[in-house]
């Protein structure tokens, strides 16, 4: 996992050295800093040489206007560098979900899939930049501190670094509960953000229901769950920030006690008493530093972890080694004992096998569940079948290109999905490089120009997220225009099952009638009276295929479809 983390810096090694080498020399300034004082004390002011005094003094002033800068580019260009690779890591992981057949969508949340895009990445990076910094900065003044003060007197060195593992281990502790409280602080959070997310969106139903005081109570329990979390976190934090001041003051004490113990028994100097004191200083900020990357290793990589499991994650259906593309399609399609569930043991298709010939119309009629949708979406590949072929003139569509096969079929879905966006976008969809002229060329075949007219703004009509400013017949009719755009040979249509008025259903009807020219279409028919002109209907329930023929050969069978015909019409035929 760590090699795959490292991994992430390659193409950023060059601002990454940078970065470590300002680090470095930050550390270098921080280390200078007590040693040029001591030698100023021990060698300048006894001979009252003022020039080189404030001479070094003025070193000093130029040494931390470095420190400054270095600090600066550490700051700046170290976040960059964390910047760039989370983009690198969230792109990767976008490219990915893309990837992701609809079977991985049906078992996860949107909600939580945007929290591992979003929240996880902020948290690897924010390890990726401070993490090689930290440690770094650490240990070289933790390190060179220590060297430093071993020199002068190695006795109170080994005294109060005797001490640094207390401290360490302290604010690992301390930090660890912390940790913890934020967490749950984060769970909290993120039920408080999923309950407004179901409540805004849910709004319309809650004020039909006239709910609302109910969404209030059920706010309000997250609400407060969330404030007790908190108030854990802040005491956590109280009790971590007072610690950290005691030992703070605990290591002056230490160093005036065992120092003057030294000055008392063995003639240590003040200035060198002096020194020490400095470097208390100089070292509590690195242990601090050393805690919180304890803290954020576990974090980040926890995070960097899920992120791999998301990516490890492979799609079951691409593209066969091989694979062809589809081209000049005629629109021959045919099922052959095909068998498919979606969970195992539970089969919604079984054997079925049917021929749809270039240009003709098949309409799949049955009771709702039998398994309409499901044989349609195996035609495009959104689910693989478990067994029989699927053959597009002749070709076994596992032989052929994703990319070439989607391109040749279309699909009318029941519930059509808008993006939040124009019109114009919308309808463009069908195929992203088409002119505004083709975009308005399609809108009329699909009918729907003329509502466009009326809308606001026309073609420039925001349409609301998921398209909620339109009424369903205006989508269904969008998604149509869409395919005119697109303009594939073979054709899906799932009719709305929503009751429509007769004025949109049969501007629906006609726009369906104007795609399905000339090209092979499937039609999950709702509304018996609008396949009646078929060239096939399949009857499907549960057990597959039942019963096929024309309208009338149907009829004259007097089962099934008779049946159901029946029970829409009345005895009329
Ligand atoms: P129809 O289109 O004829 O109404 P569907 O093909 O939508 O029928 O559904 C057939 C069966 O498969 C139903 O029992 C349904 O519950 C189930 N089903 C549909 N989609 C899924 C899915 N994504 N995951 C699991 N089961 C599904």
């Amino acid at each position: 996992m760590l090699k795959k983390f490292i991994g992430y810096y390659r193409p950023h090694v060059g601002l990454f050295a940078a970065d470590m080498v300002c680090a470095l020399l930050i550390a270098a300034v921080d280390l200078l800093f007590p040693m040029v004082s001591r030698y100023a004390m021990q060698e300048l002011l006894p001979h009252n040489s003022y020039l080189t005094f404030f001479a070094v003094m003025g070193a000093l002033v130029a040494a931390y206007l470095l420190r400054a800068g270095f600090q600066y580019f550490v700051g700046y260009y170290g976040h960059l560098l964390g910047v760039r690779m989370e983009a690198d890591m969230r792109g990767e992981l976008f490219a990915h979900l893309q990837t992701l057949p609809f079977k991985f969508y049906d078992k996860n949340r949107t909600g939580h899939l945007m929290s591992r895009v979003v929240n996880d990445l902020f948290e690897v990076v924010e390890l990726a930049h401070h993490g090689p910094e930290d440690v770094f900065i650490s240990l070289v003044t933790l390190l060179g501190a220590f060297v430093i003060l071993l020199t002068i007197e190695w006795k109170l060195a080994l005294m109060i670094f005797a001490l640094v593992p207390v401290v360490i281990l302290f604010t690992i502790y301390r930090r660890k509960q912390m940790n913890a409280a934020s967490r749950k602080v984060k769970e909290r959070t993120a039920g408080i953000n999923a309950d407004i997310e179901s409540s805004i969106s849910g709004v319309r139903v809650a004020k039909a229901f006239g709910n609302e005081s109910y969404e209030m109570e059920k706010f309000n329990e997250g609400n407060d769950r969330y404030r007790v979390a908190k108030k854990g976190f802040y005491r956590q934090m109280g009790i971590f920030q007072a610690g950290m001041d005691f030992f703070t003051s605990l290591m002056n004490v230490a160093v005036i006690a065992f120092g003057g113990l030294m000055i008392m028994l063995e003639g240590l100097s003040t200035i060198d008493l002096l020194t020490f004191s400095l470097y208390v200083g100089t070292f509590l900020q690195p242990i601090r530093r050393l805690s919180n990357f304890v803290e954020q290793y576990t974090v980040g990589m926890a995070g960097f972890v899920r992120f791999q499991e998301l990516l490890a994650v492979k799609s079951d259906i691409t593209d066969a080694p091989g694979a062809q593309a589809l081209r000049n399609v005629r629109g021959d399609v045919r099922m052959e004992h095909v068998t498919f569930s979606y969970d195992e043991g539970v089969s919604v298709l079984r054997d079925v096998s049917l021929h749809v010939r270039a240009g003709q119309t098949a309409a799949l009629v049955g009771p709702s569940g039998g398994g309409k949708s499901t044989l349609c979406h195996l035609i495009p590949r959104f689910y693989e079948a478990d067994s029989g072929d699927i053959l597009i003139d002749g070709q076994n569509i596992r032989t052929l290109t994703l990319a070439s096969l989607r391109a040749n079929v279309g699909i009318v879905q029941q519930d059509v999905w808008l993006f939040a966006g124009t019109v114009m976008e919308n309808i463009r969809y069908g195929r992203i490089t088409a002119t505004d002229d083709e975009v308005v060329e399609a809108a009329k075949k699909a009918e729907i120009h003329e509502d466009i007219l009326t809308m606001p703004n026309g073609y420039q009509t925001y349409v609301g997220e998921r398209g909620i400013m339109l009424s369903g017949g205006q989508k269904q009719r969008i998604s149509i225009a869409r395919l005119f755009l697109k303009n594939p040979p073979i054709l899906i249509l799932d009719e709305a099952t929503s009751a429509l008025d007769t004025v949109t259903e049969a501007r629906i009807q006609s726009a369906f009638d104007k795609l399905s020219a000339g090209r092979t279409t499937l039609v999950i028919a709702h509304r018996l009276s609008t396949i009646r002109g078929a060239d096939e209907i399949l009857y499907i329930d549960g057990q597959g295929i039942r019963e096929s023929g024309t309208h009338d050969e149907l009829m004259a069978k007097n089962g099934l479809y008779a049946q159901l015909y029946r029970v829409q019409f009345g005895g009329e035929k």
